[in-house]
């Protein structure tokens, strides 16, 4: 029941037609999509998609113990918005875990009570199918409490390459490796423009929309991720929900939807700025509205910064993510630091934004409720791991040779993207790169 007030702001933004669609737990459409991209009462967008998220799930915002394990930065997809890949002859940062690395790395975290080790990389293809088996194995032996969410959809359609069977063959093998679990990334923006602009070596919509399908069907659940604030248009990023809406209808397997705010810096367009936090807000809040078959909207602090998740938590996210121990792809800027946050900030973090935390596996089965979670060892491991500023070259791992890496010419067509569209190109100021 919405109230006067709320009302009169409604009406005054020319969204009553939404809100009741909102109320009655209608499907919004296309043309919904860009009205609420193009509003400028984003108080409106953000209470309605408020309303759909306390109806999903409540007060409660989730959050997740987890370690992140980013087995090889070695890429031959040369994505113009990523910082992470390294070309592998001539880039000193290329390396290759081997699985007993991988492996170690998440013994190193054996006293921690972590419920997600979060498993992607660069696309190898010097890498055989033999090794992403190994590393499942090497970590589920080293971790056999903790599942494994691993590959993205373009990793997996290039371990379907390696492997040369189906994917439903190729997913069955991993499943009995160890894996549990997909993570989102790889789509970017479902939009052949903006795929032949900016990672046309990727595959495009239509294969990573068939790969999650063949993993729903194998019974393994997935998250899906739109990347924002490049040179993608309105009108593409409600496509991208239209598109995943349409294959949740058909499948039930995604479980959380999360918007990914782009980080230029180091990256091929870093002329650009990066998204706003009143932008996030507003990606949070069209995908909770949009979405409406998606179970759960989350607000990635490391990429959102934890301030503007306080506030996600108002506008349609009900999860923050994790204490993230080891997480490569984005780092600290101004400090060169690796970002963590331990139990104990993560917790209070919502209280704070008066929301009830509720700590959850990648599968959403509750852990603990409230402080119970707050690990004291895991505040201190925390603490220790991110002031050790670790050079990629410093820990213990293989460079790898051979491998084809982004074209020259590839990065000239992004510079001529940047002089085509920074003027009409809303901006910020943030950092960094993108990955799977
Ligand atoms: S985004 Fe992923 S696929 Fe693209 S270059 Fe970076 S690591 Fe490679």
């Amino acid at each position: 029941m919405i109230g006067t007030f709320w009302r009169h702001q409604i009406e005054a933004a020319d969204l009553a037609d939404i809100a009741a669609k909102v109320e009655n737990g209608d499907r919004l459409s296309f043309d919904d999509g860009l009205r609420l991209y193009r509003t400028p009462q984003l108080n409106v967008v953000g209470f309605l998609a408020n309303m759909v998220r306390e109806r999903l799930n409540g007060n409660v915002a989730y959050w997740v113990r987890n370690q992140h394990v980013n087995y090889t930065n070695v890429c031959n997809k040369g994505c113009l918005f990523c910082s992470f890949y390294a070309k592998p002859k001539d880039d000193p940062r290329a390396y290759v875990m081997t699985p007993e690395q991988a492996a170690q790395k998440v013994r190193n975290y054996g006293d921690v009570p972590i419920s997600e080790v979060h498993v992607v990389g660069g696309v190898n293809p010097k890498l055989p199918y033999s090794y992403y088996l190994e590393l499942l194995h090497a970590i589920k032996a080293a971790r056999p409490d903790a599942h494994i969410k691993a590959f993205t959809m373009v990793e997996i359609d290039q371990i379907v390459r390696a492997a040369k069977k189906s994917p439903r063959e190729v997913f069955e093998d991993l499943k009995r490796a160890g894996l549990d679990a997909l993570p989102g990334g790889g789509a970017e923006v479902m939009s052949d423009r903006v795929h032949e602009d900016l990672f046309y070596a990727k595959p495009d919509a239509a294969r990573w929309l068939e790969l999650a399908r063949e993993a729903h069907l194998s019974g393994l659940k997935s998250n899906a991720t739109l990347l924002y604030g490049h040179i993608e248009q309105t009108r593409e990023k409600v496509e991208h929900f239209i598109q995943l809406r349409q294959l949740q209808d058909e499948t039930g397997g995604f479980l959380t939807f999360i918007p990914l705010s782009w980080h230029p810096e180091k990256t091929a367009l870093e002329d650009l700025k990066a998204p706003t936090g009143v932008e996030d807000l507003r990606e949070i809040a069209v995908a909770r509205l949009m979405l409406d078959n998606f179970p759960h909207i989350k607000s990635f602090w490391i990429m959102n910064t934890a301030p503007v998740t306080q506030s996600a938590l108002w506008f349609g996210a009900d999860d923050v993510d994790g204490t993230i121990m080891e997480y490569e792809i984005i780092r600290d800027p101004a400090r060169d630091r690796k970002q963590v946050l331990t139990s104990r900030a993560l917790v209070e973090m919502i209280v704070e934004a008066g929301r009830e935390p509720l700590e959850r596996d990648p599968l959403y089965n509750i852990i603990s409720r409230g402080l119970e979670g707050v690990s004291d060892v895991e505040t201190l491991l925390s603490q220790q791991n991110a002031d050790l500023i670790q050079p990629a070259a410093n820990l213990g791992i293989t460079q790898r040779e051979g491998v084809t890496t982004a074209s020259q010419l590839q990065k000239e067509k992004g510079r001529e993207i940047i002089a085509l569209e920074s003027a009409a190109i809303p901006n910020s100021g943030r950092s960094v790169g993108a990955s799977n």
